[in-house]
């Protein structure tokens, strides 16, 4: 007979991936970078010809990181999720960035060299070396490179063909092109500024394409806050689109380039629209504007973020290193992540990567830009804003769809300088639901409805028939609506959505994957069993049996699915435990996740849970596996 057992689980990490601020703190790119870094001469192999192929020219950018010099109060299941990150990060580029062949392996030359000779036959050789090591430096934060990342360098008496002292190459990295030193340490940038990370290039080559950076994530607002896999993704990725080529001291640097041997530096970076903004006019990146927002005029360039008077240092600090958040909102690129699921890798942003000259770049990596898609030369000029679908103005408190229809948005403004706002996604109207976690014939999507003359945005059951048609469900009868057409059905009018609105094309979706290890949404549990429950298992013949009915009676205490816990597995090895993660709803508003993280972590660490386990009797408690209380502290 079935015995009922209390089973103690403990817990000993969650890995979170959860919780994101509506709008994340500013970016500090433009404060902390150089407008000089050290310049090196040789990363490039040697060209066998002119007609030697691009494709023996090319190479993906293959981002080498580094993860060093961490926090020792940064908690575990930061640092995972960071690890997480970077990979992804690292494969994105790897997909999608192409960069003229290196030196194989990669190294990056050493910059201190305090003097050269100026004649003689050592002419351009050292002559003095500076001490102290060999720095990867952004304002006010610096790190000691590692020797294995260094090329050598030789020091030369005046007269002597023979170097007096040579400090020699290290090792290098096979295929990398890119060095990416990480660090996470406290600095004032941190405290002062309440920023997450922050990064700049440190080395240029011969082409000042940068070829080594430093990223800073900030423990400080790592280990406060929890965060979901797609948060850290994004701010990394921001980060390091900064330290590849978007930042204001790199423009004038950019290579305008009819082929690989023909490239001049631009005569004109950018250009002040009548409306007031700021344009990059790069050819690549007006090019792809265009496409974007269905605008040919010439100078129709990248807006960009106008400066708040932040460091006027120099003459490219009247630029800035964003996308203006309110023409380009949900791009990776404004001055602050929007929320996560919101947030696109877009085209324009890729051709400005491709406008440096330094990348060759396959847009079709590029996610899904709705916003202002098709909406002219106009979009967001101020006399505008509710001339455009997706812009509309603050004062007003108009209701609408937001631009992924995911929930019914209400009109906010974005940046104080715009007065146009947008409807912001709004969760206490969500329009998906519990099920939406599954892969989705059926969803319920934001749509306008006109009932009697009065248009209000309404949740409906949607079912995409291909991309520019759908299926909706309205007073219990099925319609059909094609893209910006109107379709009418029991006394309402549905407002069709314009292309690519509801209906997406799903292999332009980069990063919204189904919920596992290392997703968005996930939250991997590992829970440990007692000493005594460990024997028992050891001993059983049903050890499936365990797990299974451990898992539902997990899902029961949670008041959820089992179908929410995935990849689960249990190890009887040293010591038993049971990994697995939790999905929670992808549309679950954060401060849902919130709850339903602390029911989790209250559940497994305090409680004990009735669970039924085929022959075996009652288990001992053992408590010494607890590892601080890393978890306590992340949900504070
Ligand atoms: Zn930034």
């Amino acid at each position: 007979m079935n015995k009922l057992l209390i089973i103690y689980g403990i817990l000993l990490f969650i890995e979170f991936h959860n919780i994101v601020p509506a709008v994340s703190d500013m970016c500090i790119h433009d404060e902390v970078a150089i407008p000089d870094v050290p310049v090196g001469e040789l990363t490039y192999r040697q060209m066998r010809g002119k007609r030697e192929k691009h494709s023996e020219i090319f190479q993906p950018l293959n981002i080498h990181y580094y993860i060093d010099d961490i926090d020792p109060n940064t908690p575990e299941n930061v640092i995972l999720n960071l690890k997480i990150a970077f990979k992804k990060v690292v494969k994105f580029f790897q997909d999608s960035v192409a960069v003229r062949s290196s030196f194989n392996p990669f190294l990056i030359e050493r910059s201190n060299c305090a003097q050269k000779w100026v004649n003689g036959i050592n002419k351009n050789k050292c002559s003095r070396l500076k001490s102290g090591p060999e720095f990867c430096s952004i304002k006010e934060t610096d790190y000691v490179i590692p020797d294995r990342y260094l090329n050598k360098l030789e020091v030369f008496d005046y007269t002597s063909p023979h170097p007096r002292h040579i400090l020699k190459a290290g090792p290098g990295v096979k295929d990398a092109n890119f060095f990416l030193f990480v660090i996470s340490r406290t600095t004032s940038w941190c405290t002062e500024n309440n920023v997450q990370a922050y990064g700049s290039y440190c080395r240029l080559d011969s082409y000042n394409r940068p070829v080594a950076g430093l990223l800073n994530m900030c423990p400080t607002y790592f280990s406060k806050k929890i965060y979901k896999a797609s948060h850290y993704f994004h701010v990394i990725m921001h980060e390091i689109i900064h330290i590849l080529g978007f930042s204001v001291h790199l423009y004038p640097k950019f290579k305008m380039c009819t082929s690989i041997y023909d490239c001049e530096t631009p005569k004109k970076i950018a250009e002040v629209d009548s409306n007031g903004i700021q344009r990059l006019i790069f050819p690549e990146l007006v090019k792809s504007m265009q496409t974007h927002f269905n605008c040919s005029e010439e100078e129709f360039g990248g807006p960009l973020e106008i400066s708040q008077g932040r460091g006027k240092a120099s003459e490219e600090m009247k630029y800035t290193s964003h996308w203006h958040p309110l023409l380009m909102y949900t791009s990776i690129m404004t001055p602050f992540i929007v929320e996560d699921e919101y947030i696109v890798i877009d085209n324009i942003t890729l051709a400005l990567l491709a406008s440096t000259g330094w990348y060759r770049v396959n847009f079709t990596i590029a996610e899904y830009f709705h916003f202002g898609k098709g909406e002219g030369c106009k979009f967001g000029f101020k006399a505008n804003c509710e001339d455009s679908k997706h812009l509309c103005s603050p004062k007003d408190a108009a209701r609408n769809c937001d631009i992924l229809r995911y929930t019914i948005g209400k009109c906010e403004s974005i940046v104080p300088y715009h007065p146009c706002g947008v409807f912001k996604p709004n969760h206490e109207e969500s329009c998906l639901d519990e099920i939406n976690m599954q892969a989705k014939e059926y969803e319920q999507r934001c749509v306008m409805v006109t009932k009697t003359n009065v248009a209000e945005p309404n949740c409906l059951l949607t079912k995409c028939i291909s991309t520019n048609e759908f299926e909706f469900l309205v007073n219990s009868t099925w319609g059909k609506c094609k893209t910006s057409e109107k379709a009418e059905i029991n006394n309402v009018t549905i407002n069709c959505p314009e292309l690519g609105s509801i209906c997406w094309d799903e292999a332009k979706l980069v990063n919204k994957t189904f919920c596992s290890w290392g997703s968005d949404e996930a939250i991997a549990v590992r829970m440990y069993f007692a000493d005594q429950t460990y024997q028992q298992l050891l001993e059983s013949d049903n050890i499936r049996n365990f797990k299974v009915s451990t898992l539902q009676a997990i899902a029961e205490n949670l008041q959820m699915s089992v179908n929410h816990i995935v990849n689960a597995t249990l190890t009887i090895f040293k010591g038993a435990f049971l990994d697995f993660t939790l999905c929670p709803p992808s549309n679950m508003s954060n401060d849902k996740l919130g709850a339903l993280i602390e029911k989790t972590q209250k559940f497994l660490k305090s409680s004990s849970f009735i669970h039924i386990f085929k022959g075996a009797t009652e288990f001992a408690v053992s408590s010494t596996t607890i590892v601080g209380d890393v978890c306590e502290s992340e949900i504070k």
